[in-house]
């Protein structure tokens, strides 16, 4: 029954769900699901668990101070939200997958909360809270990623690609290399468990073993 009022209740109901697990205030989940704001406090909150509350985020203004990491995770937020839109997903679940997608790329607590996500990609899409864009996502020229970018306007500038900053301050910014490691270095497991692969490989004889699992046949 897609498209009944039921199926469409169940899924506003969903969404809101999901958006209260992500941490989204209760004006934020209003605005995704049409779900009237009384409605939801008792739904979805009691004495126990009060949802987020304080002034809503206001990106505009954020993003002329937002720092670099701020603005690197900002923009994985809305490269992931337009994705998801270009593949069809309505907005709203649109979101909520972009969000999840980013909560897993990084370490906790996320530089970007689920409300200010939402507030940027209403922005970049002149949607919900927002009559018109005042973001974009721009393609950097020189390293090839979409970053978060300031429309041109009164109250905006345009900034450079925050990627293209992240690698040529990384090496000298001891706060840039903490949050961005160099990957580990192999296990010393790993290294015992293909050890006899390898040996095998490079066995006197010259020949490949017909078992090696999933490794290339050596070149003689
Ligand atoms: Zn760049």
């Amino acid at each position: 029954m897609p498209g009944s009022k039921i199926s469409q209740r169940v899924r506003a109901l969903q969404l809101a769900h999901d958006c209260a697990a992500l941490g989204a205030r209760i004006r934020t989940i209003h605005h995704l699901t049409g779900l009237r704001p009384r409605e939801l406090l008792y739904l979805l909150f009691n004495a126990h668990a009060m949802p987020p509350c304080g002034r809503a985020p206001n990106s505009r203004e954020w993003y002329h101070n937002a720092n670099l990491l701020q603005r690197i995770e900002a923009s994985v937020v809305i490269a992931n939200f337009q994705r998801m839109r270009h593949l069809g997903f309505p907005a709203p679940e649109a979101l909520v997958g972009a969000y999840r997608h980013y909560q897993s790329m990084y370490r906790p607590p996320p530089r970007i909360s689920f409300d200010r996500a939402f507030d940027l990609a209403a922005h970049t899409e002149g949607l919900w809270i927002a009559k018109a864009p005042s973001f974009r996502l721009a393609a950097c020229a020189r390293c090839g990623s979409e970053f978060l970018d300031a429309l041109g306007g009164a109250d905006t500038t345009a900034r450079p690609c925050p990627f293209c900053q992240l690698l040529d301050r990384h090496a000298r910014d001891p706060r840039l290399t903490a949050s961005f490691a160099e990957p580990p270095p192999a296990s010393e497991d790993l290294i015992a468990h293909l050890m006899p692969v390898q040996d095998l490989l490079t066995d006197a004889n010259g020949e490949t073993p017909s078992t090696s699992p999933s490794l290339p046949a050596a070149e003689t």
